[in-house]
């Protein structure tokens, strides 16, 4: 059993595909618009959620 996150190229709808085995052609399809430009999502954890945001020099001049 995997779960594949797609998401929709036409209309932008991200949803979840489950299979028990690897993702075909026929599962590239978007349930809402039946669009074929599907891509598929990784859900690593790449750039978004690392809090960079550091608040290191925080004013002081003059
Ligand atoms: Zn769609």
């Amino acid at each position: 059993m995997a779960i594949y996150d797609l998401k929709c190229e036409n209309c932008g709808l991200e949803f979840e595909k489950f299979t028990t085995g690897f993702l075909t052609e026929d599962d590239k399809e978007c349930p809402q618009c039946k669009s074929v430009n599907v891509k598929q999502v990784y859900s690593g954890s790449f750039g978004i959620g690392s809090s960079c945001y550091g608040s290191y020099g925080g004013g002081g001049y003059s």
